[in-house]
């Protein structure tokens, strides 16, 4: 499988083209539209990457579903493409039920239970260097995610469900259910969460029963989404942890911000730095094709195109996030030079 470097695939000079800055609003609605259009007919003819197949059902998707959502923190939306296709949330569960969990515990605690780092491992680490992939720490990983899911409020297995389920649901807005499809082909095929979570509860790192614990992981990952709902929901975390369509506060706005935080550093696995480095704002891919990323105070982009790169996050949702980051200006390292009177 060829690495796909984003710079080579994007051959603009953004120092040439007017990006604005990362203050103030989005563009106006007319102009989002043109650009996110734009971006849709530049990316949509790209056959770069693989289609998902550990989980088998995922296997099922076409490569060539590609939809992509706005959402700003003021309601305002646009999107194109298979806007209406319904996938699983996979991955990009994960912020969503660490802010949840956060809430519910406090986020200095979550943090001492998670652990919130890249890497987990001091500087000069050697293990780091051979390990780094499999034994980063935080919400954003399986090992992190599955930890997080276990600490959700509820007595039972039951009740943490519900608890997850009815949270999602109020960052999207509307009632979010698990698509069994998918839940049915995880379960039977996720032998390596199961050994993870194992070995987490060795460590005293799971705080829950561990099967259960997979179990309700694996139904949050299976929550049937559109692209249109992963942009409301990371238009919440744009937005103080309100909703901005229903009006809600899901979240504490302190809680908001250090989601964010931890998005930025680990949310596209060990390409977070690329990531970073190239778009500039906190993100979360998923194995079935979704990315979200949040601009703080403006508003979220959401992707959805199932082809993978190596590191399992969507080809075309990098590249079209990346289009959109430099004209929507989104990249919060984004600064022109004051003007001198
Ligand atoms: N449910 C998937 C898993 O645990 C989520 C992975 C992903 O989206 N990257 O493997």
């Amino acid at each position: 499988m060829t690495k796909l470097s984003m710079h080579e695939q994007l051959p603009f000079d953004e120092d040439a083209t007017a990006s604005p800055v990362s203050t103030g609003d989005l563009p106006r609605p007319d102009e989002v539209r043109a650009m996110v259009t734009e971006a849709y007919e530049r990316y949509r003819a790209n056959v770069d990457g693989h289609v998902a197949d550990y989980i088998p059902v995922l296997a099922k998707a076409s490569p060539s579903w590609f939809g992509i959502s706005v959402v700003g923190v003021s309601g305002k939306s646009f999107e194109i493409g298979d806007v209406a296709t319904t996938f699983s949330i996979q991955s990009v569960s994960k912020p969503f039920v660490f802010a949840l969990v956060c809430d519910a515990i406090g986020y200095e605690e979550a943090r001492q239970r998670l652990g919130v780092n890249s890497t987990g491992f001091p500087f000069d680490s050697l293990m780091a260097v051979e390990l780094n992939v499999d034994r980063t720490m935080n919400p954003l990983v399986n090992a992190g995610a599955m930890a997080a899911t276990s600490l959700a409020p509820g007595a039972t297995a039951a009740e943490k469900w519900e608890r997850i389920r009815d949270g999602l649901s109020r960052f999207a807005g509307r009632e979010l259910s698990v698509d069994e499809e998918v839940y049915v082909s995880e379960s039977a095929t996720n032998l390596r969460n199961q050994g993870i979570a194992h070995l987490l509860e060795s460590y005293g790192r799971l705080y829950f029963d561990p099967d259960q614990a997979t179990d309700i992981y694996t139904r949050q990952c299976s929550l049937g989404v559109t692209v249109h709902d992963l942009a409301v929901m990371a238009a919440t975390l744009a937005n103080g942890g309100v909703n901005p369509l229903t009006g809600e506060e899901v979240v504490g706005r302190g809680v908001c911000r250090r989601v964010l935080a931890v998005m930025a550093t680990a949310g596209l696995y060990e390409l977070s730095g690329d990531w970073l480095y190239e778009i500039g704002v906190p993100g979360k891919s998923g194995v079935s094709g979704g990315i979200v990323t949040v601009s703080p105070g403006k508003g979220s982009l959401a992707t959805f195109s199932p082809p993978l790169d190596p590191a399992g996050n969507s080809v075309r949702g990098q590249l079209a996030t990346k289009y959109l980051a430099e004209r929507l200006g989104l990249n919060l390292f984004s600064s022109a030079a004051a003007s001198r009177d």
